[in-house]
């Protein structure tokens, strides 16, 4: 069967061609597509009965399957999806006040191995399809969507979106057809080909860049893969990237207790992201004793201190608290394939 699934209006279009040889029934059959979220041609009504058993016989819109949802206190929901070759993900749906956030997936495991995370705990997996991801927004919406206003997607996942660029191209196309790039943001651990790929797109989507340290060194020691993009070279990455009236860079900042929390590491972060329009989120670290034991917390006192600084330097903060916490949907908590499935 072939997905059709990922891809915008133009690649439906192209790839239905030898099926469907009137122009505006193949714009027709993308409407169901990426406005509708149809998920068979049959609910597509007003296209012959002959075209549709036929579509149906060839093309596939089906979106992995939802196999657990875990609803937090704070409103929260962390989705287990099944992919078609039985590896698993995470995502999860973030109701605010006036919109609802997406954080999706965009790899099974991550092979960046960030020494505060869980998912680089497990180690690598495969790249998603750009089905698989734009899939877990269509099941997303389909299930959480009802008067929560505009829809923010961001790519905070299991995985490093940007060592996976050749799917996330097209997912981000077919994305465009119904969500503004502007309500999109793409998270990095810093990988730089790849911010120079995304620089290169007609359209960008938010950029945010994981920095978590101050210096290469213990950059180094927290996020390894850095060894490869060194700071220096990633912050003149960032400084060239393009960006949009009105747009800053987003620089998070995981909170780590005595490792990256002190008032001398906040001055050095002020210094490293001076000139660029950016703001800081800063992330307490979501500890787990079991896989991620030995790293703490700092104490709110030690936080709002940290973020002091930033602030009394000109800096925007935020302070996430992250939603998810009692679910271990939070920030650097999606476990995907190693929560067992039933
Ligand atoms: S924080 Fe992001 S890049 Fe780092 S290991 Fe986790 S998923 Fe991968």
């Amino acid at each position: 069967m072939i997905q059709l699934t990922g891809k915008d209006e133009a690649g439906l279009i192209a790839a239905l061609a030898g099926d469907v040889d009137r122009p505006f029934r193949a714009r027709q059959i993308a409407r169901w597509i990426l406005h509708r979220g149809a998920q068979s041609f049959d609910e597509m009504t007003d296209l012959p009965r002959s075209l549709r058993q036929s579509l149906g016989k060839k093309y596939s819109l089906a979106d992995p399957e939802i196999v657990r949802v875990v609803s937090s206190s704070d409103g929260s929901s962390k989705y287990l999806f099944r992919l078609s070759d039985g590896a698993t993900i995470e995502a999860v749906a973030i109701p605010g006040r006036d919109k609802i956030t997406l954080c999706l997936s965009s790899q099974t495991g991550c092979a960046v191995g960030c020494t505060f995370c869980v998912t680089g705990q497990l180690g690598p997996g495969r790249n998603l399809e750009a089905h698989e991801i734009v899939g877990q927004v269509r099941a997303l919406v389909r299930r959480e969507i009802r008067d929560s206003g505009p829809v923010n997607i961001v790519f905070m996942g299991m995985g490093e979106p940007l060592l996976n660029t050749a799917n996330l191209g097209p997912a981000l196309s077919a994305l465009y057809e119904t969500i503004s790039p502007k309500r999109i943001t793409v998270s990095t651990s810093g990988i730089i080909p790849g911010i120079r790929w995304l620089a290169g797109l007609p359209r960008h989507p938010k950029l945010a860049v994981s920095l978590n340290a101050p210096d290469q060194t213990l950059r180094q020691k927290l996020m390894p893969i850095t060894r490869r993009y060194p700071l220096a070279e990633l912050m003149a990455t960032v400084r060239a990237f393009p960006l949009e009236r009105g747009r800053r860079i987003t620089f998070e900042y995981v909170l780590i207790r005595g490792v990256n929390d002190t008032e001398k590491q906040a001055r050095a972060v002020v210094r490293l992201i001076h000139g660029i329009p950016a703001k800081v989120n800063l992330i307490p670290l979501n500890s787990d004793p079991i896989f991620l034991p030995g790293l703490e917390r700092p104490t709110d006192e030690v936080i709002d201190r940290f973020a002091r600084v930033l602030r009394d330097a000109g800096k925007t903060v935020t302070v996430r608290w992250s939603k998810g916490h009692d679910v271990a949907a939070a920030c650097g908590q999606l476990k995907g394939s190693h929560q067992p499935v039933r």
